[in-house]
């Protein structure tokens, strides 16, 4: 009967012009706060179905983190952390205590960054933050939910042993902390800093995601793990 073939291929068309709309509603979401006078970007992320989001790295200006999540209308249910670096985990403690909250993260290689706060924050130029250990620590391959979105955990050592890089399979997003930058790496020359280690992380755990994986570095613009596979200096195909 061509009229109920013709009325199936126009219900198809309808069906598959919705589809973008619906992976567009379960999508992660995520809005960069850039923090402290690093800059570094602290990331507010969160499930748009359920409303429930996290912050990645909040080194500090909390106050500002905390605007952005009432204006976006959401409820915070963990605080996530990707390495112990004072511009990454500054506020961290203060946050907790406004909200209440877990604190997840980084791997417990980065113990003794966490523990050296106070002189982190003297050679960074800081104001003077008590040393503290998150509720839990991250393994590689650990999986962490939020709402109807999952972030997978990829230990990622080299710039700190203890790095953990955050990725989202369905957005096809990763929050890499200072593993890698557009155009550049993580430095390597802080204590328990190695060089091979991460270029070795980089080109094993990040790359085998995909090209067209976006990612949200600590500190300045947005890339993909593609466009870095061709033109980063440090990892790059013609580095
Ligand atoms: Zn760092
Ligand atoms: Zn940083």
């Amino acid at each position: 009967m061509p009229g109920n073939l013709e009325l199936h291929c126009v219900l198809f068309v309808f069906l598959l012009s919705l589809t973008p709309r619906l992976v567009e509603i379960l999508m992660l979401k995520y809005k960069i706060v850039p923090v402290t006078p690093y800059q570094q970007n602290c990331s507010v992320v969160w499930c748009e179905q359920t409303k429930e989001a996290a912050v990645i790295d909040p080194g500090g200006e909390i106050e500002r983190i905390i605007a952005e999540v009432k204006a976006l209308q959401l409820t915070v249910t963990k605080i996530l952390l990707t390495h112990g670096h004072m511009d990454h985990v500054g506020g961290t403690s203060q946050l907790k205590a406004l909200l209440d909250v877990p604190v997840i993260g980084p791997h417990k290689e980065d113990l003794f960054w966490l523990a050296a706060l106070d002189q982190q924050a003297q050679m960074m130029n800081f104001a003077p933050v008590q040393s503290f250990e998150p509720d839990q620590w991250l393994n590689d391959g650990d999986t962490l939910s939020l709402g109807q979105c999952v972030f997978e955990v990829l230990h990622c050592p080299g710039h700190t042993p203890g790095h953990v890089v955050l990725f989202e399979r369905g957005a096809q997003l990763a929050f890499v902390g200072d593993v890698l930058f557009k155009g550049s790496i993580g430095r390597t020359d802080f204590p328990r800093g190695d060089h091979a280690m991460l270029v070795n992380a980089i080109k094993t755990k990040l790359w085998p995601l995909g090209d067209q994986v976006r990612f949200v570095p600590g500190h300045g613009p947005m890339s993909t793990f593609g466009e870095e596979r061709l033109h980063n200096p440090y990892v790059g195909n013609y580095g």
